[in-house]
């Protein structure tokens, strides 16, 4: 797999992810569709984090199962961790590299229908 950098917008944080982005999905839950990201679906050993853990903010909510991690300073959104151990996705938008344009497919995610505590 090829490996490539992403930063956030003020480039405090960046990482770098062993991908060839044809998983990327747009999820559908409450946070998501407010973020209106796509998402880069890989595995946490796919992931490295180069720069900025400091500038990192980790943001719960609901079930807390998944941890959503954005930047302190410029607000995007740049990775989480999913609900099985080993699950993560990166914000597509973070790579300089490609656009929307460039993927093959953007699959969904129905974010929206899995087990919450209380409805948003
Ligand atoms: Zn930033």
């Amino acid at each position: 797999m090829p490996k490539y950098q992403g930063s956030c917008h003020c480039q405090a944080v960046i990482f770098e992810v062993e991908s060839d982005f044809k998983k990327t999905v747009r999820c559908d839950c409450s946070l998501c569709k407010r973020k209106g990201t796509v998402i880069n679906l890989i595995e946490t050993e796919e992931f490295k984090l180069l720069k900025g853990k400091e500038h990192i903010i980790l943001y719960e909510w609901n079930t807390k199962v998944a941890k959503h991690y954005f930047c302190k300073t410029c607000g995007i959104y740049t990775h989480h961790k999913r609900r099985s151990a080993d699950a993560m996705g990166v914000n597509v938008g973070c790579f300089d590299h490609l656009t929307l344009d460039d993927l093959e497919k953007i699959g969904k995610v129905e974010g929206s229908s899995l087990t919450l505590i209380e409805k948003r």
